[in-house]
């Protein structure tokens, strides 16, 4: 959660293509998020009952994506489609957070 720097009411989280900022919902400041670097990856996965874990993937349009996130912002947007799942397959579904990243090779 963050506050604007210039009212102290709570300031939400927007995205579009261009750019995430923080706006303010008070007075509408915006500030935006300085460059965004992936030190955090998020998942939602399912567990089956022998305890074997896989990423969940929906079809979004006509396209299946895995549902991993790099940001909070879409970790929520996900969110419904995640449950929508669990509760489709009747599995658990967990949010999970990764932290540790290792650069392996720079391929292109
Ligand atoms: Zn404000």
């Amino acid at each position: 959660m963050r506050f604007c720097k210039n009212c102290g009411h709570e300031a939400t989280l927007k995205s579009d293509t261009k750019d995430i900022r923080y706006i303010c919902e008070n007075c509408g400041r915006a500030e935006k998020v300085k460059e965004m670097k992936l030190d955090k990856i998020y998942a939602y996965i399912a567990m089956d009952n022998q305890g074997n874990e896989a990423i969940v993937a929906a079809s979004i349009g006509e396209i299946i994506m895995p549902l991993v996130m790099g940001d909070r912002l879409r970790v929520e947007s996900y969110r419904e489609i995640a449950l929508e799942v669990g509760r489709t397959e009747n599995v658990p579904i967990r949010l999970v957070e990764f932290t540790k990243r290792s650069d392996i090779e720079r391929v292109y």
